[in-house]
């Protein structure tokens, strides 16, 4: 049949045939495949702060292939006599609260004073959404395009707790490549604040003047981890109202416990965009790190997370080979069904599920 646009009535107009999509990925092209290192040569290039081998190592760090995590097991246990000597930073605020923007400016003004910065991320949702958003080089563009600066975001596969570990380990590497600041970046929602507070010195969080906490998703745990509140957006029209909020905050945590720092935690305000109150944020955390270093408790924390993390990673081994387990697998399906239908309790299911577990048999 004659197309209608093709029809005399419509002269001059003609649509031609389509032809058929080309492949999305060009076949002349040759794809070099990346020869792989040792792991003394991970180390030779991270210890030299070749910033193409650092984000190959964390590449391995985040790879789920057991080989790959062997190499990267070795490489860290290699790089941690070299790390643990930057100031780690988790920066936390509800989408929009202008975590990014701030990074950014934040991130400019300390690599202006020489230092050499890491960006991470943990992101919960980015398992569901298959990559993340957060820490992504395109929200920091000043950032991305810097000589000293690391911007990954987060490791995507796995459990919270599995991805909070993987971002843990990648702060060793980057410190062993001499990145003496660190960031950690987190959405200000849920559990993840947890997990970057247990690998950071220094808690930021960053709010938004005008709507009440509970508006902010933010909950009382999340801000009483702060060792500081920063109330961004101080520009144009919202000036008075973040002062107010500075002031409703700083009530507010006059009414916490005091922490075990020792450290009363400030109340800045601030414009991200502007770049207005940055140097007094960035001079907060160095005067916390000069405080804590002073009473000793910088050192003990460290030494509790990383108790903390020796913890952890069992707990991951043991679900992960308890999990993993065929035997377990298919007895798990059976019992689950039976609890659910009130056949049998749940202490019994799980007691019959370990012993298959430990003793192999039913
Ligand atoms: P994130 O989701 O927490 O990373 O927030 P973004 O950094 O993406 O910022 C969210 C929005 O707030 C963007 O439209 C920013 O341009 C804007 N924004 C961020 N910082 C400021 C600031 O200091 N002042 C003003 N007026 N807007 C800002």
């Amino acid at each position: 049949m004659l197309h209608p646009e093709n029809d005399p009535e419509y002269k001059g107009l003609n649509v031609n045939k389509g032809i058929s999509r080309p492949p999305s990925v060009n076949p002349y092209l040759k794809i070099k495949s990346k020869k792989s290192y040792t792991v003394s040569e991970y180390l030779e290039g991270i210890l030299k702060g070749n910033s193409t081998v650092l984000s190959r190592a964390v590449t391995l760090v985040e790879s789920s292939n057991p080989i790959h995590r062997q190499t990267a097991r070795e490489l860290i246990e290699k790089c941690v006599s070299y790390s643990g000597k930057s100031v780690r930073v988790g920066i936390t605020g509800v989408p929009g609260a202008g975590k990014s923007t701030s990074i950014d400016t934040l991130g400019m003004y300390i690599v202006g004073k020489n230092h050499r910065l890491a960006v991470l991320a943990i992101d919960p949702s980015s398992e569901r959404s298959k990559g993340s958003i957060l820490g992504d080089k395109t929200r920091m563009e000043s950032l991305s395009v810097h000589p000293h600066v690391f911007i990954r975001p987060s490791p995507s596969a796995g459990s919270l707790g599995g991805v909070a570990r993987k971002t843990r380990e990648i702060i060793i590497l980057c410190e062993a490549a001499g990145f003496d600041t660190v960031f950690v970046e987190t959405v200000g929602v849920g559990q993840s604040e947890t997990a970057v507070h247990s690998m950071v010195d220094f808690f930021l969080l960053i709010q938004l003047a005008g709507a009440g906490d509970e508006l902010q998703g933010i909950k009382r745990g999340i801000m009483e981890m702060a060792d500081g509140i920063v109330i961004n957006k101080a520009d144009g029209n919202n000036i008075e109202r973040v002062k107010l909020a500075q002031q409703q905050f700083k009530n507010a945590l006059h009414l916490f416990p005091p922490a075990e720092s020792g450290w009363k935690p400030d109340v800045l305000t601030y414009s991200g965009y502007y770049n207005i109150g940055i140097p007094e944020i960035w001079d907060m955390i160095e005067r916390y790190v000069a405080f804590t270093k002073k009473n000793g408790f910088f050192d003990y924390k460290r030494a509790e997370q990383a108790k903390y993390w020796m913890y952890e990673t069992i707990n991951e081994q043991l679900k992960l080979r308890f999990y993993s387990d065929p035997k377990v697998a298919s007895e798990l399906a059976i019992k689950e069904k039976q609890v659910v239908n009130s056949e049998i309790t749940s202490f019994a299911a799980a007691k019959d599920i370990l012993k298959i577990y430990y003793t192999g048999i039913k």
